[in-house]
């Protein structure tokens, strides 16, 4: 809470144009949480709202962790800001170390950015001038996925592949193609961990490399899972088979690890658990555990290495944002490595895997409109068929009813997801699906 600000006085809701939201209707009726700690929030009036989506799949280690917030308080005093053009501080080379460290060989090397978004642009930029730099400038071709979300620069919104996220803003990158979705409801309805079929839709990049004509493509970018589009899981063998069309044609594979970074799938990142290293990770709200905005693409060593060829006064790369390893984040960002490894938050997710699949497949029988159920590492989705007429409406129940029962999930159209803070217990794990069910008995 901002000291001074009474918040039992009525705050105008009228300025603030709210992303990604209905401000009318959210005006209407209002979802204000003012404090948080450890698995909970408070809204304005006190009650405390279960957090079943780590605040938006970022506060991984939980919210007010002292140690985080401690930190970034005596960043603030020590050293406010430091510009990094040309310019040094110390905490972002002691950071990319540290985040060296945990990442898969050969993602040696970090840049900074503030967001999911700028990680994801940055990156689909570096590959760009990668193959230019390499003499491979007609390989401008990104290749992304149906149903993915790549945050909201016009880089993201491009390879992305939300309908709503991009017909408002005309044509995109030019160059730009997808690969079909791996969501098969129809053969995978209520798997348990990856779904079993699908493994031949990795073809589709054969296909749309043969189109193209390899030479043309620069990169393709991946959720290994995605989260916003409302859960979607690789079937096994998916990715393995996409690096291997990827290695085949010299086409760089980038994986987009901003909701399954930093523990969300028992390992620190998600390339780990599924067995399958990128040239390039984008990486954003774990980091931190969402305490102060930061984000970090990771570079393989070949691609990182390519760019220190040129005249040693020259600079390397033409890119970069002031906020690019700001003290206050990389404070927080140590703070939060340090308590994911104490309390052995990456691999927690593997612990309760299993505890939070049973309690979620449980839910099948709650609604008669649940299409589906899926899961894996701390991530769940429950799919209702939309109703009739109204696509969302049901989704959006489960928001405004869950919320005002005590628990915070997350929806896209009809799907609700749930991704609770790492430090979840079983008996919160109990209580979000308890709620969630008595919620979901009320949706007709
Ligand atoms: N990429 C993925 C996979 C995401 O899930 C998100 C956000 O949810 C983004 C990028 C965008 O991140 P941000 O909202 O921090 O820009």
């Amino acid at each position: 809470q901002y000291a001074g600000l009474n918040l039992s006085a009525p705050v105008s809701l009228d300025a603030f144009w709210m992303p990604f939201t209905a401000n009318r209707q959210f005006r209407a009726s209002p979802r204000l949480l003012a404090s948080a700690e450890g698995m909970y929030y408070r809204d304005v009036e006190g009650r405390p709202i279960l957090d079943g989506t780590a605040g938006l799949w970022c506060c991984n280690a939980g919210h007010a962790r002292p140690r985080i917030v401690e930190a970034v308080s005596r960043q603030g005093a020590t050293l406010d800001f430091a510009p990094h053009f040309q310019m040094g501080s110390p905490l972002p080379f002691v950071l990319a170390q540290r985040l060296k460290a945990i990442a898969p060989r050969p993602l040696d090397h970090v840049f900074f950015t503030n967001s999911g978004s700028e990680s994801v642009d940055t990156a689909l930029k570096i590959a760009l001038a990668w193959h230019r730099m390499r003499g491979e400038g007609q390989r401008v071709r990104l290749i992304g996925r149906e149903k993915a979300y790549h945050g909201v620069g016009f880089g993201g919104m491009s390879v992305g592949g939300l309908p709503n996220n991009r017909k408002w803003f005309g044509p995109g990158l030019p160059a730009v193609d997808h690969l079909r979705h791996t969501l098969d409801i129809a053969r995978n309805a209520f798997s348990r961990g990856l779904p079993p079929h699908g493994v031949e839709l990795a073809e589709d990049l054969e296909r749309i490399v043969q189109l193209h004509d390899p030479s043309t493509i620069a990169a393709v970018i991946i959720e290994p899972i995605s989260g916003s589009a409302g859960v979607i899981l690789p079937p096994p063998g998916y990715l393995q088979r996409i690096r291997e069309i990827c290695d085949r044609y010299g086409i760089l594979l980038i994986f987009d690890e901003v909701i399954t970074g930093f523990g969300r799938v028992g390992a620190p990142f998600a390339a780990q658990r599924l067995g399958v290293v990128p040239d390039m990770m984008t990486t954003a709200k774990g980091l931190t555990s969402g305490c102060v905005p930061m984000g970090a693409v990771f570079v393989s060593e070949r691609i990182h290495e390519a760019f220190m060829q040129g005249p040693e006064g020259a600079i390397d790369l033409f890119h970069g944002y002031t906020y690019t390893g700001h003290p206050l984040a990389c404070a927080a960002a140590l703070a939060a490595l340090d308590t994911y490894e104490e309390e052995g938050l990456f691999t927690r997710a593997l612990e309760l895997e299993e505890y939070w699949q049973e309690g979620l497949h449980a839910l099948r029988g709650a609604c008669p409109h649940i299409i589906d159920i899926r899961n894996y590492g701390l991530i769940g989705a429950v799919e209702l068929a939309p109703r009739p007429g109204a696509p969302g409406a049901r989704g959006y129940e489960v928001l405004e009813r869950a919320f005002r029962r005590g628990l915070l999930v997350r929806v896209t159209g009809d799907t609700v997801a749930l991704s609770p803070p790492l430090i979840v217990e079983r008996t919160h794990i109990d209580d979000i699906f308890s709620m969630l069910g008595e919620v979901l008995a009320t949706i007709q």
